[in-house]
């Protein structure tokens, strides 16, 4: 017999038994193994009421998936609702504005725009979920220049907890226009965005590596250079050891590297002369810094694209010194033996502090950096990294800010700072009086 949801919803209803469902539920991050009762593959805002309305009458909770890049924690009950059939992206080249289904990538979004001459502020993988990023606010390689992604959000449209359409803009319910920017989860689920888009004609940027011997060198010259960047320069350094595996450019295989990500819109010149102190700090064994298509920019960090297993655990700090580099460096510098595949600190600190009018949720806009560190080894994802992360976090303690953006969170909690906690748990409850979000 089919469920209940298969008569009201136009996309695929499917049960655990059903063929199609273990692919439905996959997320990118393939240690996450959901098993919800049923998924729902919307393909239209009227799906999703459907789903939400039968969910919240049902008493059953309602999960979103779109690519599972966030996937944490398994989805072991209730209506999984995916967004992949929600896609669709348009661009309005005279308002600069793209509208862009909930379903959508960054990679989609790019060519659309690029095509205009225009660029999204995106992040620095561009194979995540448009609507799932910009919840989180978005930290990207061009944090410093152009801040948090979602701060260029015009409106949201949202299915809320009861099953009702909204517009959230600063016009219409602008309460929940200033949760959805960056208060992530439990006030709706959102089916289409509308985004204002930038023009950076020209960019200069890529990655300096630096290898392990001159580690320490490259990095303290680093966290010492962050205190005076210029505004449009966004830096990141990740300590990080390239599997020996096929997929790896052989010069990098096995090798463990300090990978110095820089990105300036602006010209060669400009971006050479800002570059010029970061070539000085220790012998690379790899310039990969230039002139880069903006369009290319999801090519700085190079983040992996096919679903794997992984385990990501964030801090955000208040600020970073030597002595912050001394514990960083005691904790994932090389010859500690720690089981991370990439260790990043990226240095936020720029536009990134400036609110929108009307102030949004967005937790970190008072941080310095954000560090991350990744394990993809399945066997470790128990305990040998929760320990390891949790070793990092007590080394950098006394750097550690009160705020963590929950894009960055990994198998952490985010954290909001009280006021704006207080303030979203009452917005879910307006908006999801029922929980059927939570
Ligand atoms: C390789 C990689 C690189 C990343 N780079 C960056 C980066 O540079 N900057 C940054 O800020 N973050 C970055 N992230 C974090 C990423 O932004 C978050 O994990 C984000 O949640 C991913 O969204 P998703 O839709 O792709 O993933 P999903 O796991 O499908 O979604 C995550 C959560 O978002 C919510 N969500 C998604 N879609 C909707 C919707 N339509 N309506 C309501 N809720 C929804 C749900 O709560 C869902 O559980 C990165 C993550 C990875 C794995």
């Amino acid at each position: 017999m089919s469920h209940p949801l298969a008569s009201l919803i136009t996309g695929p209803v499917l049960t655990p038994d059903e063929e199609g469902f273990a692919d439905e539920v996959a997320p990118h991050n393939r240690a996450v193994v959901n098993s919800p009762d049923v998924v729902v593959g919307a393909t239209s805002t009227e799906d999703v009421v459907a789903a939400m309305r039968w969910a919240a009458e049902q008493g059953v909770h309602l999960t979103v998936l779109a690519t599972g890049h966030g996937a944490t924690t398994p989805v072991t009950s209730g209506v999984l609702l995916t967004t992949r059939r929600l896609g669709g992206v348009e661009v309005d080249p005279e308002a600069r504005v793209a509208t862009i289904g909930a379903g959508a990538r960054w990679t989609d979004v790019i060519p659309a725009a690029d095509a205009h001459g225009l660029n999204p502020v995106a992040g620095s993988s561009a194979n995540v979920g448009v609507a799932g990023y910009l919840l989180g606010g978005g930290i990207g390689p061009f944090a410093r220049s152009h801040g948090f992604s979602s701060d260029r959000v015009e409106s949201f449209t949202v299915v809320t907890g009861t099953g009702e359409v909204v517009e959230a803009s600063a016009d219409e319910h602008p309460d929940l226009f200033w949760g959805l920017r960056g208060g992530k989860v439990g006030l709706g689920v959102v089916t289409q965005v509308r985004v204002r888009l930038v023009a950076i004609p020209e960019l200069y940027a890529g990655s300096l590596f630096f290898d392990a011997e001159h580690i320490e060198t490259a990095l303290r010259g680093w966290i010492a250079w962050t205190a005076t960047a210029d505004a449009q320069t966004t830096t990141s350094a990740a300590i990080v050891t390239f599997p020996d595996l096929e997929v790896v450019p052989p010069h990098l295989r096995g090798r463990t590297a300090l990978t110095l990500r820089v990105a300036r819109p602006g010209d060669e010149a400009a971006g050479a002369a800002a570059t010029a102190p970061l070539r000085a700090l220790a012998p690379t064994f790899l310039d990969a810094v230039g002139v880069l298509p903006v369009a290319r920019a999801a090519e700085i960090h190079n983040e992996p694209v096919h679903p794997a297993p992984s385990w990501t655990r964030g801090i955000m700090l208040s600020h970073a010194d030597d002595d912050l580099a001394t514990a960083w460096l005691g904790a994932v510098g090389p010859g500690t033996d720690q089981p991370f595949v990439a260790a990043e600190l990226r240095h936020v600190d720029g536009a990134t502090g400036v609110d929108v009018p009307g102030g949004s949720a967005v937790a970190g806009r008072t941080a310095a950096f954000v560090a991350g560190v990744v394990g993809l080894d399945p066997a470790q994802f128990d305990t040998v990294l929760p320990a390891a992360a949790a070793a990092v976090a007590d080394a950098v303690a006394p750097w550690t800010a009160a705020e963590l953006n929950p894009n960055f969170a990994g198998r952490g909690a985010a954290v909001w700072d009280p006021a704006t906690a207080d303030r979203l748990q009452l917005l879910r409850r307006t908006y999801d009086p029922d929980g059927v979000l939570a």
